[in-house]
């Protein structure tokens, strides 16, 4: 769990996690057992990041976030923002704090 900043977990209900079981066994080779599946506790996780520069704010998949972050390179991920173009966006919580400092 990244310690600088917060993610959100959003649990799964039965109901999603039994639709995400049986769409995935329409592709997959190994097949899941559904039931299996349901009593697991299954989430999304999301990061709400914010541009320095601009303000423009987001909520994206945390994986797509920790794959291109290395956190031995830096305490958080950074990335372009689609509204300006700057190297700017931080996670919230980031940016709350840089901002709060000035
Ligand atoms: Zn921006």
């Amino acid at each position: 769990m990244p310690k600088h900043f917060n993610t959100i977990k959003r649990y799964l209900s039965d109901d999603e996690k039994r639709q995400r079981a049986e769409e995935y066994n329409e592709y997959a080779f190994d097949k899941v057992d559904v039931e299996a599946f349901i009593r697991k506790d299954i989430f999304d996780e999301t990061i709400i990041l914010k541009c320095l520069n601009c303000g423009f704010q987001e909520e994206v998949d945390y994986d797509i976030i920790s794959e291109m972050w290395n956190e031995f390179q830096s305490d958080y991920p950074e990335s372009y923002c689609a509204n300006c173009n700057k190297p700017d966006v931080v996670p919230l919580d980031v940016y709350n704090r840089i901002k709060g400092l000035k």
